[in-house]
């Protein structure tokens, strides 16, 4: 079988892994437009803030260790046509410029996404930067060190507009994030939660400017110079847009079904309207756990999830997609947090009802120090008012305890409620934990709260 995986990121990698770990023997095809294979926009910040030394180590396949595991690699090739009834693509090689078409058995596109641009008068004008992929991560780098970089806007307070903010606020530079909605990580985070972070911002001169749109960007000598939103006018020398992202199918229309957004449809097992192409990663929705829906969540994880199930799928071995609840994590400055499902903030969005316990405690017992690891923590607890199924869960410290979200992910897969939560064995040791573990507390919080 000769099957041909397009685009070099999270979803393409795991599809060719899954598939060497499966089947080795299959003839893989797998094809990246840019010039590299394999960057991992995630290891961005890492890289931007000198813990990672060299971008290309920002990786996890080369195209050396590929092709020994037996895989054709072919980078700075575009596919840029499918003509799914002859299960042909059409590949431009922009190396030589020659032009060819490859045969497929089955197909995995993993297109992903490009940073969506904001359609404001100067959206044109230089040192307005994104901050995804390769290319964009060197040319920020750049900025990071640059002296006459001093004022840098951010657009969006998502968690790549957070990470954008606090690289530029580590490197010396004040930073204004604006964003549309009235808080900061408002879709990651309830305000029990974003009103500490915010503060804990302000510190390192990162202003917020919320619940403002952008209406132009202001420049001179063809440079961007300031931002105007409907309240006020940002100067800036850069600005880092991370207003969202639009899925990469322009070349997909009238090939697969795409839905109003651009987004490739697909079904349980991964496959597109047209069965022997299948699709992974930010160009397509997840099946999001606690409501049933599905759902756009752009993260690395599910991208992972869905080439690992593609995989399986496209060799005959029938795997629905399993269920994910958007679980992610991020440190801002000495906090760090982490999140899974349904939060009070999004539950009216998502048309479900939910209610939420919040719990602040230490994260080990009173008697034990700062200096030894203790620290306040606060944990929110999500769940259904009728039944008690547990639906989210935020958590944040200055103590990384943001593995816990994990547990919650777990529980929301496995449809558990509060009651099964509150008394779950979780292990004590003064220099971990408390006696009972906090989400014991929460979930016997919530409990109480049920008729
Ligand atoms: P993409 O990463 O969008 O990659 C698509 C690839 O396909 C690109 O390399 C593109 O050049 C190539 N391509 C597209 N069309 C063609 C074509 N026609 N022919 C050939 N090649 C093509 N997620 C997490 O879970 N955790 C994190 O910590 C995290 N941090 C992030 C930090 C940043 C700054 C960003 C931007 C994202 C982060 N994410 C994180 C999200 C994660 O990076 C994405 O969810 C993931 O990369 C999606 O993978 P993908 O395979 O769908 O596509």
């Amino acid at each position: 079988m000769k099957v041909i995986v397009v685009g070099s990121s999270h979803g393409g990698y795991e599809t060719v892994r899954g598939i060497l770990a499966t089947q080795p023997d299959t003839e893989i095809q797998w094809y990246e437009q840019g010039d590299f294979l394999s960057f991992l926009s995630c290891g961005m910040q890492l890289y931007l803030e000198g813990t990672v030394k060299d971008v290309n180590q920002v990786r996890y396949a080369t195209p050396e260790g590929m092709t020994k595991a037996g895989v054709h690699v072919f980078v700075k090739q575009e596919i840029s046509k499918i003509d799914p009834n002859n299960r042909t693509v059409h590949v431009i090689n922009h190396a030589d410029g020659t032009e060819r078409d490859e045969t497929y058995d089955k197909l995995v596109l993993s297109v992903g996404a490009v940073p969506f641009e904001l359609p404001v008068p100067g959206h044109e004008l230089q040192n307005i930067y994104a901050m995804r992929g390769r290319d964009w991560a060197i040319k920020l780098k750049a900025k990071t060190v640059d002296p006459d970089i001093n004022n840098v806007v951010v657009i969006g307070s998502g968690y790549i507009g957070i990470e954008a903010a606090e690289v530029f606020a580590k490197a010396g530079k004040h930073v204004t994030v604006i964003d549309l909605l009235p808080r900061l990580l408002s879709l990651y985070l309830d305000e029990e939660f974003t009103s500490t972070l915010t503060a804990e911002m302000a510190t390192h001169h990162i202003t917020a400017a919320v619940n403002q749109q952008v209406q132009a960007f202001n420049g001179e000598a063809g440079h961007v110079v300031s931002v105007t939103t409907d309240q006020a006018t940002y100067p800036a020398d850069l600005v880092v847009s991370a207003a969202g992202i639009k899925a990469n199918t322009t070349m997909l229309k009238g090939v697969v079904d795409l839905d109003d957004h651009g987004l490739i449809k697909i079904n349980q097992y991964l496959q597109t309207s047209q069965p022997d192409i299948y699709a992974v990663g930010d160009a397509t929705l997840v099946p999001f756990a606690p409501t049933g829906q599905s759902a756009r969540i752009a993260l690395a994880t599910n991208a992972r999830r869905q080439g690992r199930f593609a995989a399986k799928n496209l060799l005959g071995i029938p795997s629905p997609m399993p269920a994910v609840s958007g679980s992610s994590a991020l440190s801002v400055f000495d906090y760090h947090f982490s999140s899974t499902g349904v939060k009070t903030g999004t539950s009216k969005k998502l048309g479900i009802r939910s209610a939420s316990v919040l719990v602040t405690d230490t994260v080990r017992p009173k008697f034990v120090p700062n200096n030894a690891g203790n620290d306040k923590v606060w944990f929110k607890l999500t769940f259904d008012p009728d039944d008690g199924r547990v639906l989210g869960a935020q958590i944040m410290s200055k103590i990384d305890v943001t593995a816990n979200i994990n547990t919650i992910s777990l529980a929301i897969q496995a449809r558990l409620t509060v009651a099964d939560l509150a008394y779950t064995d979780f292990f004590f040791q003064p220099g971990f934990d408390r006696p009972w573990n906090i989400m014991n507390v929460a979930a016997q919080k919530a409990l109480a709260t049920l008729a």
